[in-house]
């Protein structure tokens, strides 16, 4: 009899935990498991703030996902489409032909992108914050700005470079901005005339709070410590336009910056619209609280792209966060289990803990089972739960190497921007 395959589009955290979990359980010959990702490893996004600012090394909170899934088929490549009809999905590796994977049952897992608005100027000028790479470079982008002010005469190019927007006040947009003016506030101290009062850090929020997660009073704590840090936190206020990095704000208010980030939401990846997926009003693929695509009983979804019911809030979805994306992984692969090997299958359910965000080194802010915490003890309570969470002992290590040599050593502020263009030595070499 053919071994039947199962195929997880994902290797995030709905894909890589639930494929870590079926390689514990599964026996012998008993599935062949294929995980599709774009990339080769899982990031681990909560601890994407603590990277970007340096705290933790970036290759330290990705998981590579040949090293873990080893029972796995990894498959470096893009899902163009997922076919309920004929199960079959089409896949596009990074380089050749696109190919058709077949499968017995199916795991969507495909995530989220950056809802973008139509704004004139924004596609072209901001960056998101998602992804290990775009941490990366706003480290490198962030300092490199700081170099280019310190070193220029040009009142108007320094008044630019130390300008940095974020439109989004939610946890991606505010952990972001805490974590890298924190670091651009340290790293003042070595940049020969510029001063904290030198920068202008602005945090663009369309609604009236920020950090909707921790609750009203805590979103309002957060707003206030921020606006003591002499950050601009501007409520109830609209990108209007970003036409070559020049910001025109709703309330009248238009500067020239040359960073903007963007962290106004998400919204399934475009990827569940390509093929016959039932979606729901927002997009997200309709899921039972079994966690399986409505009207099928092979295919299993979770995570952002998925509206899955909140037994404990009747009538709402769960909210997209890896809280919920780690806990029905797990659910996921169970009833997976459970329908190959003919068994009952079981519903989802989680209450929500509550949630922590960093703000820079020792401060924070928290809400857990309806205590709300502030400063250090939030701080701590960020660190110590992510870690818990962290996958693997191998990276679990190297965070908390990472975070010891921190409190005996000064904080890194080197800028590698030329990175992102490794061969221009060389070839300007050649042309000498
Ligand atoms: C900066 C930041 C901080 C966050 N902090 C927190 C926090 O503190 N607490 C919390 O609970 N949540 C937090 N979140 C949210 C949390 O990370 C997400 O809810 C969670 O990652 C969702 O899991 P997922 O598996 O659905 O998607 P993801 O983890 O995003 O995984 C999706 C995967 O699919 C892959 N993929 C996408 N398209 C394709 C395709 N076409 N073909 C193949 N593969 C594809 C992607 O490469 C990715 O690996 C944060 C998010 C961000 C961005």
């Amino acid at each position: 009899m053919a071994v039947p395959r199962i195929l997880i589009v994902g290797g995030g955290y709905v894909g890589m935990y639930t494929a870590l979990r079926l390689q514990r359980k599964l026996h012998r010959g008993e599935a062949q498991v294929t995980v599709v990702d774009d990339d080769s490893y899982m990031t681990y996004q909560p601890f994407l703030p603590e990277a970007a600012a340096g705290s933790i090394e970036a290759r330290h909170v990705v998981v590579p996902l040949r090293q873990v899934l080893s029972s796995c088929r990894i498959f470096s490549g893009r899902a163009t489409s997922v076919r309920l009809a004929d199960r079959k999905a089409e896949v596009k590796p990074h380089e050749g032909p696109e190919l058709t994977l077949d499968y017995d049952y199916v795991v969507l897992a495909p995530g989220s992108v950056s809802r973008l608005l139509p704004i004139p100027g924004l596609a072209e000028s901001g960056i998101g914050f998602k992804t290990v790479e775009e941490a990366i470079h706003l480290r490198n982008h962030v300092l490199g700005r700081m170099d280019v002010a310190a070193s220029t005469t040009d009142e108007e190019v320094r008044r630019r470079a130390l300008t940095f927007v974020f439109v989004g006040g939610g946890f991606a947009g505010v952990e972001a901005l805490a974590e890298l003016e924190d670091m651009a506030t340290y790293a003042c101290r070595f940049f020969k005339g510029i001063r904290r009062t030198d920068m202008r850090w602005v945090l663009v929020e369309a609604t009236d709070r920020i950090l909707p997660e921790v609750g009203p009073d805590m979103g309002r704590w957060t707003a206030r410590q921020l606006s003591e840090r002499g950050v601009e936190v501007r409520m109830r206020t609209l990108l209007k336009s970003a036409e070559n990095c020049h910001i025109v704000l709703d309330d009248g208010d238009a500067f020239d910056t040359d960073t903007l980030v963007w962290t106004a939401g998400v919204k399934p990846n475009p990827l569940v619209r390509a093929g016959d997926l039932p979606l729901d009003e927002k997009g997200r693929v309709r899921a039972t609280p079994f966690l399986r695509v409505e009207g099928t009983d092979f295919a299993f979804t979770a995570g952002d792209a998925a509206a899955v019911p909140d037994l404990t809030r009747p009538g709402q979805m769960c909210p997209p966060n890896a809280q919920h994306a780690v806990r029905q992984a797990r659910r996921l692969a169970d009833n997976l289990l459970a329908a190959l090997r003919g068994g009952g299958l079981r519903p989802y359910r989680h209450k929500s803990a509550g949630s922590v965000a960093s703000l820079g080194l020792y401060k924070g802010v928290a809400q857990v089972y309806g205590r709300e915490l502030r400063g250090y003890p939030a701080w701590f309570m960020h660190r110590t739960y992510h870690l818990m969470r962290m996958p693997t002992l191998n990276k679990k290590s190297r965070i908390l190497a990472d975070w010891t040599l921190g409190l005996f050593f000064p904080r890194e502020i080197v800028s590698l921007g030329a990175v992102q263009n490794p061969r221009e030595e060389f070839t300007l070499a050649a042309r000498m």
